[in-house]
């Protein structure tokens, strides 16, 4: 049986922890921000080894999320849920069942989706229990929306650079190329871009050998190797005192969340003079697509569109960062913020 816990949390509307002894879980959701909308979050499962990792994850995720998702523009308001469980060990059937009945609770405020360990088989579990989740119904799989994100991204961000979004003869070096890495490299291809790629999972890099031409390298060259476009696909925090040190790019843009590893490093990228396009506002094709099946009839195409549009959005952070002269990360922070009602601290 669900137990269920209600937080007081200074700067968030609810968070709400959820024990059940039976499946041997614990979860934890935040409502971050509803101004805009019900808040809009995927659940993610991982082995936390404390409590306190598994909530802190869960209030800085739910952040992001309205920064995100008030950035795009959607009426949507930001969310997460995060799961303390042993991965290997669990029952997905009544962890997701048991999840469904916690998100119940929250009576509309919180939307779930899938996150990392989560599927959209999962979702279907959860929808049992609760009508308030996505991912369930025709959007499917957000990767295809949030490569095409990015590749429109990228082509505002050379447009900026450059003076043209023709990426014919752009160099571009993908770190990761899972669910969305190796579709931006498959768009990159067509539009006769050199690229250099790399993984850990030497079957990803494999597969994307035999379908295009590129160049593999190592996971540790990567960051360094010389290229008009890095585009972190991978993890977050890849953007380091260490690293930007090592940056042999103009651009920085990609699918990864979180790429930042402080704020700080946003200033230490500006100041080196690359043109960094602020992690959530090129990857949120994924969400894009998601809300076009809340309270609607899901039409792929005005999915694609409005992922489209995150070109003008990246236009509006880098012309307004160079004219301020300031990092595209603070100009993307206090866009989002301005929109959702909160004050980004100067
Ligand atoms: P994925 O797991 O399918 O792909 C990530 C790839 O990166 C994997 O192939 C993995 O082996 C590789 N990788 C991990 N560590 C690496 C390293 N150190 N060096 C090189 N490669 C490494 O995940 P994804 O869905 O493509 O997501 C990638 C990133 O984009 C994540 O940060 C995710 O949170 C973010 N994101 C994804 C979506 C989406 O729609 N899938 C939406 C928004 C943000």
């Amino acid at each position: 049986m669900n137990r269920y816990t209600e937080l007081a949390v200074q700067g968030y509307e609810k968070v709400l922890r959820c024990d059940n002894e039976q499946i041997d879980f614990s979860a934890w959701i935040a409502v971050h921000n509803s101004s805009r909308g019900p808040a809009l979050g995927g659940c993610r499962l991982w082995n936390y080894h404390t409590d306190e990792a598994a909530f802190s994850d869960v209030l800085r995720l739910s952040r992001g999320m309205s920064y995100k998702n008030s950035l795009a523009g959607l009426f949507l308001g930001g969310g997460k849920s995060v799961v303390r469980v042993n991965l290997e060990t669990v029952d997905r059937q009544a962890l997701f069942e048991a999840m469904g009945d916690f998100v119940e609770q929250l009576a509309g405020d919180y939307i779930v989706a899938e996150d990392v360990n989560s599927t959209v088989k999962d979702m279907a579990v959860v929808k049992r229990k609760t009508k308030h989740v996505a991912t369930v119904g025709a959007s499917g799989n957000p990767s295809p929306f949030t490569a095409y994100g990015v590749y429109c991204a990228i082509k505002a961000a050379c447009l900026h650079r450059f003076g043209s979004d023709d990426l014919s003869g752009r160099t571009v070096a993908i770190q990761g190329v899972g669910e969305t890495g190796s579709r931006l490299a498959k768009l990159l291809y067509k539009e006769n871009c050199r690229l250099f790629v790399t993984d850990i999972n030497p079957n990803n890099l494999q597969q994307l050998e035999s379908q295009i031409l590129c160049t593999p390298v190592t996971p540790e060259e990567i960051v360094g190797i010389p290229c008009d476009i890095l585009s972190p696909c991978a993890l977050g925090a890849i953007l380091n005192p260490n690293t930007i040190a090592q940056l042999n790019c103009s651009i920085i843009a990609g699918s990864a969340n979180n790429q930042l590893s402080t704020e700080e490093a946003g200033i230490l990228i500006h100041n080196r003079g690359i043109l960094y396009v602020p992690d959530y506002a090129a990857n949120a094709g994924g969400v894009i697509n998601i809300s076009c099946e809340i309270g609607q009839a899901y039409n792929r195409d005005k999915a694609y569109r409005l992922t489209a549009d995150i070109a003008g959005t990246v236009e509006i952070i880098l012309n307004r960062a160079a004219e301020q002269n300031v990092p595209t990360s603070v100009i993307a922070d206090s866009l989002a913020a301005q929109s959702f009602g909160c004050h980004v601290p100067d």
